[in-house]
């Protein structure tokens, strides 16, 4: 099995696509209905990108891809995403 951060190293990438402190935000996953908080996700590392899944059914949450050019993000797998102000 991959080894896996916890949802913290996700948090830095999006604070900065989304403008707010991503630490304290929480998800609903679309697989399960799990609602947690971000840094309770799990989060894998590739070259070019962060894999989040739900930290209970596994699901890909989001996948953020940076570029040189852009930053992508796919978050098909979360019913929602609330961000506190
Ligand atoms: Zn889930």
């Amino acid at each position: 099995m991959m080894s896996h951060l916890d949802g913290n190293a996700i948090a830095g990438p999006l604070s900065e696509i989304f403008g707010a402190d991503m630490t304290m935000a929480s998800g609903r996953c679309g697989g399960c209905g799990d609602v947690s908080p971000l840094a309770m996700a799990m989060v894998y590392l590739k070259p070019n990108a962060y894999i989040v899944r739900c930290h209970v059914c596994d699901t890909m949450l989001i996948m953020v891809v940076e570029s040189r050019a852009s930053v992508a993000i796919e978050i098909e797998g979360l019913d929602s995403l609330v961000i506190p102000r």
